[in-house]
């Protein structure tokens, strides 16, 4: 698969990365699924895990449902999530592993001292239990 997202949804993503740092942010990428994931709308989530926020995420289940409804009203569907790792690579973890579920994109960015930095975005494939990574092309504008 491929994911593909417009810059200026990039930049809200790196601009909640940014706004929750040391803290890790979280998101659900709702669009377009069939041979290439093509976002529609970036919906920023609060991170409600109960635990320590800078090392783990969680998703409102009422947010996925929120978004899960409005994707159906345009004829989306949930195609990803996102978060991000403080002072870690922006890729997904172990911890990030064993909670994946197939067939939606993780995308996960990394924040150094404050910086949104690499981005990465991976498929789970449970064949294999790993993450498969995927290309990320981001467009300049909309088409
Ligand atoms: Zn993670």
């Amino acid at each position: 698969m491929v994911l593909i997202l417009l810059h200026s949804q990039l930049n809200k993503i790196k601009k909640h990365a940014k706004a929750t740092y040391p803290e890790e942010c979280c998101g659900i990428l709702i669009g377009i699924s069939g041979k290439k994931a093509i976002v529609k709308r970036v919906l920023p989530t609060k991170n409600i895990f109960k635990g320590d926020k800078k090392k783990g995420f969680e998703i409102d289940p009422l947010a996925l449902a929120k978004a899960d409804a409005e994707a159906e009203k345009k004829g989306w569907e949930i195609i990803g999530v996102y978060h991000s790792h403080p002072n870690c690579p922006g890729r997904p973890s172990k911890t990030d592993l064993k909670q994946a579920w197939p067939g939606i994109s993780y995308f996960v960015i990394s924040v150094i001292n404050g910086n949104p930095g690499d981005y990465s975005s991976h498929r789970y494939n449970p064949e294999i239990k790993k993450f498969v990574e995927e290309p990320v092309i981001v467009l300049r504008e909309e088409e």
